[in-house]
């Protein structure tokens, strides 16, 4: 059974864990209308860093102004919050949850609820399973799809995007799959059910592109970033399914799933089956930032 942390910040304040309830009426509960951040935060060589705090928040943000929901704080506000709820349960490392969600103060579906704000943390682990950074898991193509565009933004970090995450993963785990890939509604490659994908050819990197109704991770751009400056190439471009079978080495990456290789997709072996070169050096220059082997060249310790 899930064990909690003792304190939660919740509408500015930091309360018992217990005691940070919603009522049953919010709007957020009804309707999915939330958004909300995962961010993780490490135990480095230079102490606890929380991983492109800035980049989350703002992405929070982002996902509020498409919903119009206005937040009561500021960026800088809530990353403080995140930092002192930290603080409160005496953890360095561990997995951050901020999310704001329409509030109790109208049934409508317009309605112009408060939005209220909490920002929680607990102990994450590895995401997929204790040893899967190492082995890999096996995947398969999901028979849901991503939403189409133009009908509920991908681009969006909200609650109510993740009852097709739910689908997703509770299909795969069903099928004793260890996570789940999603198609677009072109029937190209989107993303797993709650992280990026990236196909290995010829040593260079390849990942749909944000038209693909995915998620535009702030890992997947860390990995853009890191590989670009080693001199591997990444491509964004549209991939059929097919190439996931085809592919010299698959891996998914996210905040909680962190660079989880992908052994097999539907039964058929990624390349030898085993995770490949190039995911493994992406791991290294990853997790290299923190255990100081990767500079931090761009102040995403925070
Ligand atoms: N796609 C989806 C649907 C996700 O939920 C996540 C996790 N937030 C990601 C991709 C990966 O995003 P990030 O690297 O920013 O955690």
């Amino acid at each position: 059974t899930q064990r909690y942390p003792d304190f939660i910040w919740h509408n500015g304040e930091i309360k018992r864990w217990q005691d940070a309830t919603v009522h049953v009426m919010a709007h957020g509960l009804h309707y999915g209308s939330s958004v909300f951040e995962g961010i993780r935060s490490y135990d480095t060589n230079h102490g606890p860093k929380i991983f492109r705090l800035s980049d989350h928040n703002r992405r929070l943000f982002a996902s509020a102004k498409i919903y119009e929901m206005p937040i009561p704080y500021t960026v800088d506000q809530l990353n403080q919050a995140c930092r002192d709820v930290l603080a409160a349960n005496k953890m360095g490392q561990g997995y951050l949850r901020p999310i704001a969600y329409r509030d109790l103060g109208g049934f409508g579906l317009s309605a112009d609820c408060p939005t209220s704000v909490a920002v929680a943390c607990w102990d994450m682990g590895r995401y997929l399973g204790a040893d899967v950074i190492d082995r890999g898991i096996d995947a398969c193509v999901s028979s849901w799809q991503r939403f189409a565009p133009n009908t509920i933004p991908a681009g969006a970090k909200a609650g109510g995007n993740y009852l097709s995450g739910q689908l997703v993963a509770r299909e795969a785990r069903r099928l004793g799959f260890g996570e789940g890939i999603a198609l677009a509604s072109t029937g190209l490659l989107s993303e797993g059910a709650g992280e990026n994908l990236f196909l290995v050819f010829e040593g260079a990197l390849h990942t749909p592109p944000v038209s693909a109704a995915l998620l535009n991770g702030i890992t997947r751009n860390t990995i853009i970033t890191l590989a670009r400056s080693v001199g591997i190439d990444v491509v964004e471009r549209d991939i059929p399914r097919e190439y996931l079978y085809l592919c010299d080495e698959l891996f998914m990456c996210g905040t909680a799933a962190e660079i989880t290789p992908i052994r097999s997709v539907d039964g058929r072996d990624v390349g030898t089956g085993k995770p490949g070169p190039v995911t493994r050096k992406i791991q290294e220059m990853f997790f290299g930032l923190f255990n100081g082997t990767t500079p931090d060249t761009h102040g995403w310790l925070e």
